[in-house]
């Protein structure tokens, strides 16, 4: 693991062909330890000439892992689990420093992504195909689903080692090779991960990594040899590599930015609500694309909602993720975040939201070099509000109160974005009519953050995602193959070789 190490005093390497190499690029950018400020390491900015280099390196391991017997490569997948297991707390301990998660936070997080990787140890019954015998006179048929070639990532900066693995890990077993662009701000986790695939059996060449922001991303889309890429990050950036991509004749999956509502019906469990709210909105300090970021107390719950969650919110601690301490909440990823955040609660002042909880009051955003901003609540948020239709990335909760369900549910059917959505209720016939008639691709019915599990896809709606084949589960395994259709005909009256005894054949003639 001696690469992570170095490279947290120096520049990060590229991983190409199964080795650390330097990249050709001229600038660098930092990496930023959130909870202090202090730069931890330096990332090329890099851009065709490196992407170039990944892919050919990809694209040489590609035939010879193609045709690696599927039981095999799930072989590899086993022991790189194994290892994810033995080296989870070093990942997290990572993901804290260069991403400012809590420890606890991070652990989860990397546990999510091992998930994945036990989902894609299951590669050879996931990859069965279909076939039918006779489907015309003496005809067979059957379906096989073959790997694509060299597929991409282009990850965010909220899950460092997470969404990686939302995407190599099947992409991999299918029989992919892959090229890795984690984002600038956190490549370290996805790093020390690269060797543990190494270790695990991966052949040199089918997994690599490159680093930088825009024109890195370009040269992926631009790539005549790349045939896949999926991608996590804003809606405006998914939207672009969904068209760029797809006008290159690639497959792509491009999941956004989100906008979560959660409705809290006035006959919920109370204190379970509060709870939940409270992890939704400031968990990992709001930068989760399931956040919990806008309530909708349904007629009298707000009375009892609001102040129980004020002061829940008013108490959490909120502090440096990697001092030993354990505070609730960490800092956000960047100065320039905390600023864009900040200006969010500036612009729902002016509209006329209240402020029931300011987070820019706490302490350490006073007096620390960290990108701290403590929980923060704005009541009788109106629907046009930016705070109520843009996706903060931070940790701000608008609350708009409202009538009756159907005025939530409209809620919904003005959102641009639709990843989750949640209620929180003891009706059973509320709840029905939530989870058939709201406007977003994951539901929870009292659970805070219904963020798909690795068995199952991600499957956010409207310009929370673009494409047609979602990530992980099913859908993933479709979006890393594709299929052949075979037909076979035997005639009945070929010729039979020469000394041929075989005696069901003799009694049929
Ligand atoms: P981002 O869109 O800024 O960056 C994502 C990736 O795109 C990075 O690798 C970055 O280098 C690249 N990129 C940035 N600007 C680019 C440009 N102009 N042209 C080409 N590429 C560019 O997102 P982020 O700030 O890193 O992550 C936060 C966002 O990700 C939030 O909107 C969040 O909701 C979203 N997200 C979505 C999901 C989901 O499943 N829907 C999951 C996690 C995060």
């Amino acid at each position: 693991m001696s690469v992570i190490h170095n490279e947290m005093a120096t520049k990060c390497k590229l991983f190409v062909d199964g080795k650390w190499v330097e990249s050709s690029a001229t600038e660098f950018g930092d990496i930023a330890n959130p909870s202090t400020g202090d730069i931890i390491g330096k990332v090329p900015m890099g851009g065709y000439k490196d992407v170039d280099l990944a892919v050919q390196a990809a694209a040489k391991a590609f035939p010879a892992w193609r045709d690696t017997p599927v039981v095999e490569r799930a072989r590899v997948m086993f022991k790189f689990k194994n290892l994810l297991d033995e080296h989870y707390e070093e990942i997290a301990g990572i993901v804290t420093r260069e991403h400012g998660k809590t420890l606890a936070e991070a652990k989860a997080s990397v546990q999510r992504g091992i998930e994945v990787v036990e989902f894609a140890c299951g590669i050879p019954s996931l990859l069965f195909g279909d076939s039918l015998a006779n489907i015309a006179t003496n005809v067979d048929c059957e379906t096989i689903r073959h790997p694509l070639g060299v597929c991409a990532g282009i990850a965010p900066f909220n899950f460092p080692a997470m969404v990686p693995l939302w995407m190599y890990p099947l992409a991999l077993t299918c029989g992919n090779t892959f090229v890795l662009k984690p984002s600038e701000k956190v490549p370290l986790s996805s790093m020390f991960i690269a060797e543990l695939l190494k270790k695990a059996g991966l052949p040199d060449g089918v997994f690599n990594i490159v680093h930088g922001g825009k024109d890195c991303v370009n040269a992926i889309l631009e790539h005549k040899l790349i045939r896949a890429v999926s991608f996590v990050g804003s809606t405006a950036i998914a939207k672009y590599v969904y068209e760029k991509g797809t006008a290159n004749n690639k497959r792509v999956q491009a999941a956004g930015g989100a906008k979560n509502h959660i409705i809290i019906m006035p006959d919920a469990s109370m204190e379970q609500t509060v709870q939940a709210l409270q992890a939704s909105a400031f968990g990992c300090a709001g930068e989760r694309c399931m956040a919990g970021s806008l309530a909708i107390p349904v007629g009298d719950a707000a009375k009892e909602l609001m102040p129980r969650l004020i002061e829940a919110s008013a108490a959490m601690k909120v502090g440096p993720t990697d001092s030993g301490s354990s505070p609730d909440m960490g800092p956000v990823i960047s100065s320039e975040h905390l600023a864009k955040v900040r200006s969010f609660i500036e612009k729902g002042e002016k509209e006329g939201a209240e402020l029931a909880l300011d987070g820019r009051e706490i302490a350490a955003a006073k007096t620390s070099k960290g990108f701290f901003l403590g929980p923060t609540i704005f009541d009788h948020a109106k629907k046009d509000m930016s705070i109520v239709k843009d996706e903060i990335f931070g940790p701000v909760l608008s609350v708009v109160r409202v009538n009756d369900i159907e005025e939530a549910i409209a809620l919904g059917d003005n959102c641009e974005f639709g990843n989750g959505a949640v209620i929180y209720t003891n009706s059973g016939r509320a709840a029905r009519e939530f989870k058939h008639r709201f406007n977003a691709g994951m539901i929870g019915i009292n659970v805070g953050v219904p963020a798909s599990m690795a068995w199952y896809s991600f499957t956010g709606w409207n310009h929370s995602f673009y494409g047609d084949l979602h990530i992980q589960g099913k859908e993933g395994i479709l979006f890393y193959t594709q299929q052949k259709t075979t037909m076979t005909r035997w005639f009945s009256d070929a010729p039979v070789a020469k000394n041929f005894q075989d005696p069901v054949w003799k009694s049929k003639k």
